[in-house]
């Protein structure tokens, strides 16, 4: 399927954010928006290469200088200033991911939200945070590691900006930031939102353009000295290799197959539309999504039942209509990745319930899938071990407790897991023994003062409140004789 040209609306993106101007971009790669729900190029931007990003490692290089030396108050009065202009512009943060990604707006609107409170977090959080400690004739101080690369991905581009961002002010750093390319309208946004709150210069620099060139140079670039990744885990293994050249701290927040254990004893008219919003948010472009379904054989018709019935509340199409859970693909790349996945489901033996492979009718235009559950799924087929990141979900039946224990752990990620049961002793009892960084019981939960981050491949290190800020910390000990 071919992008669709409609000149009237055609946004032109030609600069970058460094050292607290716009500046035109250097680089000359054109790159087209497309709007996923129609395919047409709502955009052009002007992709930056690695002069564009040496200069703003250099900007954030000459504002680290003075801002490493900042006090917490002063932190966290910038912190609180960013809250402010990112809560005044959440209608615009959200119609712009809506238009851009295709997300539903509800779901946006959470994200965009959390985006803004993210700052509040990191306030509270660096409050918190003892920067000093001392004993006897012993100092203990946690300085600023240096300029931060923040590279993020297209799926919640914006949130992740933000809770980066976030974390690098409080500890004291500065910033060269790589948004997904294929952000580049939200990061606008982001970036008017950055300018309001008025910010030091050189604190706040955001390059657009591909990860193998600015990406990569940031990885590459000996005046960074740290670098948070949000991605996939093959892009997070070649940073850790490649930073390694200059000693990188490395936090990676990477992808997941999170289980969603339905205990013997759940409420399935709770469980099942929540574990499918698990499922199905995000229209299943996320990283935490809850996709392997794990339910007791003994309950198994009965959630095949429940399923068939709650998905109807599940629609998809227009994601500006409040109603729709599932918006389209973010890229005809990302449609092919999800058919191809259906298709393997069902070669290798698994049962579609509900959905397929193919386009939902009426929806033809854009990159929409079937939201589409699997049953009779073992966990050593393909859809139930890889990332789809689409709207699919894997049910997997097991006999008893231990099973559902040992299926949700037999996997190589350990971003999220999810246990649902109305007897909250034995749910938590279940959760102390899953390998995953995050473990919510009855629901979806979030604490944004709770660390965020990954078991195995899903990643090195953690985010969020003092977790997050301690990941752009560096001890400095001083003994005295
Ligand atoms: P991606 O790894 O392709 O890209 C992520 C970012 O890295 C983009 O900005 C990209 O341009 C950049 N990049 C690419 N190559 C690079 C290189 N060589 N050096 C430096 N940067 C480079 O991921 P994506 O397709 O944008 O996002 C989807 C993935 O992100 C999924 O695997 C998902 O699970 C993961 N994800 C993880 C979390 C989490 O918090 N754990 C959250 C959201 C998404």
């Amino acid at each position: 399927m071919k992008a669709l040209i409609k000149k009237d609306t055609i946004k032109t993106l030609t600069t970058h954010y460094i050292d607290g101007v716009f500046v035109e971009s250097h680089g000359r790669e054109v790159m087209d928006i497309i709007r996923p729900t129609d395919r047409q190029i709502i955009g052009r931007v002007t992709l930056a290469d690695e002069e564009d990003t040496r200069r703003a490692i250099a900007a954030a290089k000459r504002a680290f200088t003075s801002f490493g030396g900042s006090t917490k108050e002063e932190r966290a009065e910038i912190l609180r200033r960013l809250h402010e202009a990112f809560a005044a512009r959440i209608d615009d943060l959200t119609d712009a991911m809506v238009e851009e990604y295709g997300a539903p707006a509800v779901f946006c609107r959470a994200m965009m939200e959390s985006a803004a409170n993210i700052f509040l977090s990191a306030e509270k959080a660096l409050h918190e945070l003892p920067l000093t400690r001392s004993w006897g004739k012993t100092t203990v101080t946690l300085e600023p590691v240096g300029v931060a690369g923040l590279i993020t991905p297209w799926n919640a581009n914006s949130f992740f900006l933000s809770a980066k961002l976030a974390s690098a002010v409080a500890a004291g750093c500065t910033a060269v930031i790589k948004p997904s390319e294929l952000s580049s309208l939200q990061t606008q946004v982001w970036l008017a939102c950055v300018q309001a709150a008025n910010l030091p210069n050189g604190l706040c620099n955001v390059v657009i353009g591909r990860g193998d060139v600015v990406g990569a140079e940031i990885v590459r670039n000996p005046d960074v000295a740290k670098i948070s990744f949000t991605g996939s885990v093959a892009v997070g293994k070649s940073i850790m290799r490649d930073g390694a050249a200059t000693m990188k701290r490395v936090t990676l927040e990477l992808g997941g197959k999170s289980p969603n254990i339905l205990l013997e004893d759940v409420d399935l008219d709770k469980a099942i539309p929540t574990s499918l919003a698990i499922a199905l948010m995000n229209s299943g472009q996320a990283c935490v999504a809850g996709t392997r379904l794990l339910v007791p054989k003994t309950r198994l018709s009965a959630v095949k039942e429940a399923i068939s019935e709650t998905i109807l509340n599940f629609p998809v199409g227009d994601p500006t209509n409040p109603k729709t859970a599932v918006g389209p693909m973010v890229t005809q790349k990302q449609y092919d990745r999800v058919q191809t996945y259906i298709r393997k489901g069902i070669e290798e033996g698994a049962e579609v319930l509900v959905g397929g492979e193919g386009r939902p009718r009426g929806l033809e235009a854009g990159y929409f899938v079937k939201p589409t559950v699997f049953v009779n799924v073992k966990n050593d087929m393909t859809i139930a071990r890889e990332e789809i990141f689409g709207p699919v979900l894997s049910v997997i039946a097991y006999d008893n407790e231990d099973e559902a224990i040992r299926i949700a752990n037999d996997t190589s990620f350990g971003l999220h897991a999810y246990v649902n049961g109305t007897d909250v002793a034995r749910a938590r009892r279940v959760a102390s023994q899953l390998l995953a960084g995050r473990v919510a019981i009855n629901g979806l939960v979030d604490d944004q003062q709770a660390p965020f981050g990954g078991f195995k491949n899903s990643g090195v290190g953690r985010e969020f409140g003092t977790y997050g800020i301690e990941a752009f910390l560096e001890p400095r000990a001083i003994l005295e004789s």
